[in-house]
């Protein structure tokens, strides 16, 4: 059960004690109390765990401080979409909305490797009139001798860079807690130029100790990839790890499955699952086409696959593209194969447009017929 005090409720006023002392008395429950400083007020949502059940929510309702009381019946306790759960499914980050109603596009390099590179690339984006970005500084690879990642040393020019490009937010893989600190500290010598999404990839899904560290991370927002050879519902779970320690902003990214099943797919493409997450949950949801796809391969009419799946996860809600740009892909260090060239920046934001308006006159079809069919009052 959720408690949701009302905004602004003030922790050292005899209102906010006696409704601690009184939840600290009932038996078999435990209570956790969840902060959300917004510029505007502060919300404090207390989560009660345990033995619930006995508990009446209007008499809960009738507690000093309580605005409203939601009966969490799912999984997914902090994150998860529950019953009269009017809770928000958008957060702000750096001045960029990242909800379940709107989208962005993170074009950039899967791996940074040279200044000249990656300016490029933010030029290539700020006259694209786009915001955000990826760039991998830290690099999990299959192969140990394979290229690592530049890691800390590229990140002072890498943020320099998108400072000078009005580039608000970039996703930037971490695959232990030090990159965390050397993200901040770089932040901090730099000026903070720039904002940063921190991305856990397929492959740390489960590592819950990072997730927990992660999760106690006050500064910035995650992209947690779905593991690649797990159940959505385990994916889930792991990003509600992040959300149990505190950190709620987090997007949840589909980056496609490994099987054999998806040949000749790098792997099985699963962005059917963008609404079941819409559904069960109120984070964005992010889509990966290029580590899901794997290659520029294109059908009769020209069109690559990347494209076709990107358009396949915008048109059912997608909020999020993570894709591999490269301005010389035959010298990038890591997925040039895959990645798309500067000169299809703008034919891929336009057919991303001509999805997306396909989406929204979806959702208004939608509305109509739910509007033709209700019951009369
Ligand atoms: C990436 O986005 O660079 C990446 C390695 O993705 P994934 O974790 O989905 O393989
Ligand atoms: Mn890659």
């Amino acid at each position: 059960m959720i408690l949701i005090l009302k905004a602004n409720t003030d922790k050292n006023g005899d209102e906010y004690r006696q409704l601690m002392d009184f939840l600290s008395n009932l038996s078999n429950i435990q209570s956790r109390v969840h902060d959300e400083i917004g510029t505007q007020q502060t919300l404090t949502e207390l989560y009660l765990v345990g033995d619930t059940a006995s508990l009446q929510a209007e008499s809960m309702e009738s507690l000093p401080c309580v605005e409203r009381v939601v009966r969490i019946s799912e999984e997914y306790r902090v994150l998860g979409r529950h019953h009269d759960d009017r809770r928000s499914t958008h957060f702000d980050y750096n001045g960029v909305r990242f909800g379940q109603d709107n989208l962005n596009v993170f074009a950039g390099l899967c791996a940074v490797d040279n200044p000249e590179h990656v300016e490029l690339m933010l030029q290539a984006l700020q006259e694209h009139g786009q915001q955000c970005t990826r760039m991998g500084a830290y690099k999990p690879r299959t192969n140990p001798y394979s290229f690592q990642g530049h890691g800390k040393s590229c990140l002072p020019y890498v943020f320099e860079l998108a400072g000078k490009y009005d580039i608000k937010v970039i996703a930037m893989e971490v695959t232990h807690e030090s990159h965390v600190r050397e993200i901040h500290e770089a932040l901090e010598q730099t000026g903070h130029p720039t904002g940063v999404m921190l991305q856990i990839g397929t492959r740390n899904t489960q590592n819950f100790e990072l997730l927990k560290s992660i999760g106690r991370e006050p500064d910035f927002p995650v992209l947690l990839k779905r593991g690649f050879g797990i159940t959505l519902e385990e994916s889930l779970n792991a990003a509600e790890y992040l959300a149990s320690e505190g950190n709620r902003r987090v997007v949840f990214g589909l980056r496609g499955m490994k099987t054999n099943m998806g040949d000749p797919h790098r792997n099985f493409i699963d962005f059917a699952h963008v609404p079941v997450i819409h559904r069960l949950t109120r984070m964005p949801v992010c889509i990966d086409p290029s580590h899901s796809v794997g290659s520029r391969d294109e059908d009769q009419n020209g069109i690559m696959d990347v494209f076709h799946v990107t358009a396949q996860g915008i048109i059912a809600g997608a909020n999020m593209v993570l894709v591999d740009f490269h301005p010389a892909p035959s010298k990038a260090l890591v997925d040039g194969p895959q990645a798309l060239h500067m000169n299809e920046l703008g034919y891929f934001l336009e057919d991303i447009r001509v999805a997306r308006d396909a989406y929204e006159k979806r959702v208004e079809l939608a509305r109509q017929h739910k509007q033709v069919t209700a019951p009369a009052a």
